[in-house]
């Protein structure tokens, strides 16, 4: 067998310096070879495999680069080639027959037209046009950006972000420091909503611009199936185009029974506009949306009532993670309704009057100022006659499509809300890139591990990979490693215990499969649980990365350290 120098990265024309093997000598699978060093770090080559060392190929001091020959091994057979790094093309999505008829070419063309400008869409053309596409970006909305920037991630967290100032200043009284209570200007604060939303969607206008990318303003429908009709201020603009992303995300779900025309019942968009504080607010589905909605305005001085016909608030992220945000809420908001429907909503001058409906069938009534209703998100794919395309739309209205974001006709690719679960950002970022690369030419297709998602609740609830509850459902064998908070330092130093850092492992490999967190900033730290998991890092890799101390994030260090048996800040469950 002859080996080669493996993937070391972006470097060529490294020097061997040390030869820690001679002719004659038998070696095991992974015992280093030879030892290289970049102006970066000093990097052992492993032995591919179990044999005698038959030639050295190399001298120290000798400069080589990946793929060049160093040893040759006897007894050991040559691996074989490695496989082009192609993800294997999933099935294509069906197809229907387009009845649209429009044909030719349109008032504008783009080689590839995107339609929708949220972080799905905007990525797509921005991608395809630094990959040398012409792009038209159809966008319905005055501001770019999408639900994402302006009715979603960003002022929520804006207001999020005014919300823990809010209640850190109120729960300092406690450690001997009180602030008068807070006076809400809701001009002042929305204004500072609105300027944050401002220059992140002004941004966008100005990175279209400068990738002479079109912007067509209007609502867009297929007429062909490389037509697209734009209904927009100056009229119709028929844009044609060669490829197609479909970008054009979700909506909220409303509930048939509600009065949605009363002004006191809003959606997330209708919370994000601040119009007022309600002092008894409903909010009906105790989903991320919901609660993330829930802590805003319980810190502005609303009386919270949340109902959530699960046994749990956030049903996707395992109980023992959620339960430190339900024990905090439990003391803050007015009520907590679990198991419990809304079966109907009545308007009168005094209020909304709602009734309740629990598990065993009892009903009772309470009366709100507002009710948000937060009951989850509906794709808009049945908005935009997509059959005039040839592209296929579920009855739910999602857009199915491969592992390359096609959908069933070759040219239209589909990407964030429309296409599926979870509608978050960053997917829809992925996808878009994805989308871009292979329109454009480029061998690329989805094929992420994992996609973490995070409630920015106080405190924030985070997960990505597998979860204890999917686990088990799933008859998957898992161990864990869990760190308390309370032990965490930094944890303490900012006036929290209540946090939880739990990893997954898969116990033959050892290997990180999964990971929930909870506690302050628990978004920020999933994130090297991700790459992680990407990365197929075991647990003495994150144990034995030195984090910075004290911080939170030496708590996925610390988890690491109790599924090992290592840790030294507590007693550890197993010791090794
Ligand atoms: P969207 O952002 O929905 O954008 C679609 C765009 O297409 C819109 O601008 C729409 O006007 C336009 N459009 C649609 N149809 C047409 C048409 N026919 N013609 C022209 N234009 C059209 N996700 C996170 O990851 N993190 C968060 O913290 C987070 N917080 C959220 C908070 C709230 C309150 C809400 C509501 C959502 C939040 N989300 C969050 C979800 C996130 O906003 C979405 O997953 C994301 O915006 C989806 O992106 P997208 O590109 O698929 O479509």
């Amino acid at each position: 067998m002859e080996v080669k120098v493996p993937d070391i990265g972006d470097f060529k024309d490294v020097p061997v310096v040390t030869i820690l093997v001679s002719v004659g000598d038998t070696v095991a699978e992974e015992d280093p070879l030879l030892e290289l060093e970049s102006d970066k770090a000093t990097m052992e080559v492993p032995s591919p495999a179990a044999g005698k060392v038959a030639e050295i190929k190399v001298s120290e001091g000798d400069k080589v680069s990946q793929g060049d020959v160093i040893i040759v091994l006897e007894g050991a057979e040559d691996a074989p080639a490695e496989a082009p790094k192609e993800a294997p093309k999933t099935e294509a999505p069906k197809a229907v027959e387009a009845a649209g008829t429009a044909t030719g070419k349109g008032d504008v063309h783009g080689e590839v037209v995107v339609l929708g400008s949220g972080p799905g869409g905007y990525t797509a053309a921005f991608r395809a046009a630094d990959l040398g596409k012409n792009v038209v970006l159809i966008e319905a909305n005055n501001s770019l950006g999408g639900v994402c920037l302006n009715v979603g991630c960003i002022p929520s967290k804006a207001l999020l972000h005014v919300a823990k100032v809010i209640t850190e200043a109120e729960e300092m009284s406690a450690h001997g420091v009180t602030f008068a209570k807070p006076e809400i200007d809701l001009d002042e604060l929305r204004a500072f909503k609105d300027s944050v939303v401002g220059k992140l969607t002004g941004g966008l206008d100005g990175l279209a611009k400068g990738r002479k990318v079109k912007v067509v303003k209007g609502y867009g429908k297929f007429t062909g199936p490389n037509m697209i009709a734009v209904e927009g201020a100056d009229g119709t603009t028929n844009v044609s185009f060669d490829q197609c992303i479909i970008a054009a995300g979700s909506e909220p779900v409303a509930l048939p029974f509600i009065p949605h025309d009363d002004p006191r019942v809003i959606d997330s968009t209708g919370a994000l506009e601040l119009k007022d504080i309600p002092g008894r607010m409903l909010v009906l589905g105790g989903g991320i949306i919901g609660l993330e909605m829930a802590c805003v305005y319980d810190a502005l001085g609303s009386k919270v009532t949340v109902v959530e016909l699960m046994d749990q608030i956030i049903p996707g992220a395992d109980k023992d993670i959620v339960k430190p945000l339900m024990q905090r809420i439990k003391g803050r908001y007015e009520n907590i309704f679990l198991k419990t429907k809304v079966t109907a909503v009545e308007a009168l001058d005094e209020g909304l009057k709602v009734t309740f409906e629990d598990d065993t069938g009892k009903s009772f009534s309470d009366t709100f100022d507002k009710v948000l209703v937060a009951v989850g998100r509906k794709p808009n794919g049945k908005l935009i006659d997509a059959a005039n395309a040839g592209v296929a739309v579920d009855d739910r209205g999602f857009i199915a499509v491969d592992n390359q974001q096609r959908t069933g006709v070759s040219h239209i690719f589909a990407i964030g809300d429309v296409v599926g679960q979870p509608m978050l950002a960053h997917k829809a970022v992925h996808e878009g890139k994805v989308a871009a690369e292979v329109a454009s030419g480029e061998k690329r297709a989805f094929d992420a591990m994992v996609i973490p998602s995070v409630a920015y609740t106080d405190p924030e609830v985070a997960w990505v990979g597998m979860t204890e509850t999917q686990a088990k459902a799933q008859g998957v064998k898992v161990e864990k490693g869990v760190f308390p908070w309370a032990a965490s330092g930094k944890s303490l130093s900012n006036g929290r215990s209540e946090g939880i850092t739990k990893l997954l492992f898969n116990p033959d490999d050892q290997r990180v499969v999964g990971a929930a967190i909870v506690g302050t900033n628990a978004g920020d730290l999933i994130a090297e649980v991700a790459l992680a998991i990407e990365m197929g890092a075991d647990a003495v890799d994150l144990g034995h990365t030195i984090h910075p101390h004290p911080t939170l994030s030496e708590t996925v260090n610390f988890a690491a350290e109790m599924f090992e048996g290592t840790i030294t800040d507590l007693i550890p469950p197993k010791k090794r």
